[in-house]
């Protein structure tokens, strides 16, 4: 590893054991209990809060457990079912397209590959390393909203492209350690390092981030 990439990976290693001892607890915000709920709120979640998702979706995986359970619905009543979620009806086509492919090309099971999940409508890399990291235990670097501000500001990538800031972070981060990597720069994100104000003084990594006070 060229030696400026070295830097970075203890860089982030430092931040990782720091992290991991004040979010013991981190980990995925989105309720789920099995991969098909996962995919199905992770595709939901785009521009939508977490809370908004489970909101909704934990009483409706209730009652519709299955790919076919939610191909028995029509779009106009599964929209009302997801009218409170951003961008429903776009997404109501998206979770029926999905369905109607996992029964069709995967016997009604999630896959359990990268290519294989991004086959499925809505799902891109982001929403397919959720399910691989959080359901398969698959190396995955989950570049949210959070993950990607904070990870910039840290200065572990200066891409602004998701699937280069993966990239990035899977050269510096090893594989064993990316969804822990994923969860607490995500929960960190969540409760100091926020989106306009980060609380770069309260911050317990900020003597390793060259962005500290660059926001007051
Ligand atoms: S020092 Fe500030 S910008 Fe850097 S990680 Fe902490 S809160 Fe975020």
């Amino acid at each position: 590893m060229p030696e400026k990439k070295k830097d970075k990976s203890e860089q982030a290693l430092r931040i990782l054991s720091l992290l991991g001892r004040e979010y013991p607890e981190a980990g995925c915000h989105l309720e789920f209990e099995n991969p098909f709920q996962l995919l199905i709120s992770t595709l939901l979640a785009a521009q939508c809060t977490d809370d908004r998702v489970n909101a909704v979706m934990t009483p409706l995986y209730k009652r519709y457990k299955t790919p076919s359970d939610f191909l028995k619905l029509t779009p106009a009543e599964l929209e009302i079912e997801l009218r409170s979620i951003n961008f429903y009806r776009n997404k109501t086509k998206s979770v029926l397209s999905c369905c109607k492919t996992l029964i069709e090309k995967f016997d009604g099971e999630v896959p359990r590959t990268m290519n294989a999940l991004t086959l499925l409508a809505g799902v891109g890399r982001k929403t397919a390393n959720v399910v691989l990291g959080n359901c398969f235990g698959e190396p995955a670097i989950m570049t949210d909203t959070h993950l990607i501000r904070v990870s910039t500001r840290l200065g572990l990538t200066s891409s602004e492209k998701p699937e280069k800031i993966e990239a990035d972070l899977k050269e510096i981060i090893p594989e064993e350690k990316q969804v822990q990597y994923s969860h607490l720069i995500g929960q960190h994100g969540r409760t100091i390092c926020k989106p306009r104000k980060p609380l770069c003084m309260e911050c317990l990594i900020n003597h390793l981030c060259p962005s500290r006070g660059k926001f007051e």
